[in-house]
């Protein structure tokens, strides 16, 4: 390990690249690869690595099939998903031109699990960190169907991740708990039958990533500039690509700043705070908005006393467990939001979204209405 750490920055990368083409030309197994990609550094790293690693392997040979997936939760920091946006297309663009074997796909919830179909349509209240009913919802269901009708159709997949272990001390328990395949660079996933984690930067620092980075061209054409724009705005840490719940250290806390703008378990969004520090004055609406769902959760007056289930509920210590929004805070809220998305001039929840929160309120006030009249 030290050897490696004390070598020239261009030769680690080097050997990382030669890692993953050796790795793509296994001849022990040829299942697809899914490149966990959310447009963060880590991710842009490992992206980088593979295209290069392809560039640098005859078109005969390039005979596996890589997916660059990226998620999108429906209420990602929109300047997360602009970044996002411009690179997928630049890697999908130079890939076709280039004869690479890359997809670039895009995950989503399922409508019924959006964040706000559940929240204002369902009444969720804004999640909190001992009830954070949103991470498995939002992403690790999305990604994980995606690697699931992978391994149903070609009987594994090689998901390929930018984990790092210096990347927290609960991500580097993760890492080290993952079983080492006897002489192979992947690990079996704890969770997902048939998935093998490929993780080519797990011993890089996070100072490494970014003088990789800043010191190589991305292979799709331009530099990581914008990346560091980015981090620079926003004071973030990213949100990593997460495949199961232990995974997923940096959603919802303070090392995590680039979640959901809607993100409630952190205290303060400090991306948000820092892009609107930095000059993006049209963001603060967001920010408020953030604030009052934080704010909604504790106002006892906006959820009903007794829970989905029908029950009144009490916890150890005898105190009252409030249940959803009501009705009529889920109707404060979105007329909120639809307020909040015209001053800031861009779609925040989409028309099937709404269309569903309407079906779902009039179902619950006629089953309130059937229990009335019985
Ligand atoms: S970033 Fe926050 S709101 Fe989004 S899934 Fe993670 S914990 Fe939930």
């Amino acid at each position: 390990m030290s050897e490696i750490v004390d070598q020239p920055m261009s030769d680690r990368w080097r050997n990382i690249v030669r890692l993953v083409k050796d790795e793509y030309l296994s001849s022990a197994q040829h299942y697809p690869w899914i490149v966990g990609f959310s447009g963060g550094k880590d991710s842009s790293l490992v992206a980088h690595a593979v295209f290069e690693a392809l560039q640098a392997i005859p078109p005969s040979a390039r005979t596996r099939p890589v997916h660059i997936v990226s998620n999108d939760t429906l209420v990602e920091s929109p300047f997360v998903m602009a970044h996002l946006n411009k690179v997928t297309v630049q890697i999908e663009q130079a890939a076709n031109d280039m004869g690479l074997p890359i997809v670039v796909r895009r995950t989503r919830p399922d409508l019924d699990k959006t964040f706000w179909v559940l929240l204002i349509g369902k009444g969720y209240p804004s999640p909190n960190s001992q009830m954070r009913w949103c991470t498995d919802r939002l992403k690790i269901q999305p990604t994980s169907t995606y690697i699931r009708d992978n391994i149903s159709n070609h009987g594994a997949a090689i998901v390929v991740l930018g984990v790092r272990r210096t990347e927290s001390i609960r991500r580097m328990m993760t890492v080290d708990k993952y079983e080492n395949m006897r002489g192979s660079n992947l690990n079996e996933h704890n969770s997902i039958s048939g998935a093998f984690i490929f993780r080519p930067i797990v011993d890089l620092s996070t100072d490494d990533v970014w003088e990789i980075l800043g010191s190589f061209p991305t292979p799709w054409g331009g530099t990581h500039k914008d990346l560091f724009q980015l981090y620079r705005d926003a004071e973030g840490g990213e949100c990593p690509v997460v495949l199961s719940k232990d995974e997923a250290p940096g959603c919802g806390t303070k090392s995590s700043r680039f979640g959901c703008w809607t993100c409630t378990v952190v205290e303060k969004d400090k991306s948000l705070q820092g892009y609107i520090d930095a000059g993006h004055d049209g963001y603060q609406p967001l920010l408020d908005f953030r604030d009052n769902l934080v704010a909604y959760r504790k106002n006892q007056s906006m959820r009903s006393a007794i829970r989905r289930n029908g029950r009144l509920t009490f916890d150890a210590t005898g105190k009252h467990i409030p249940g959803p929004f009501t009705i009529q805070a889920r109707k404060e809220i979105l007329a909120e939001l639809l307020r909040v998305q015209e001053e800031f001039g861009s779609p925040l929840i989409s028309e099937e979204e709404i269309n569903l929160i309407h079906k779902i309120w009039a179902t619950e006030l006629q089953q309130e209405e059937a229990i009335v009249n019985a």
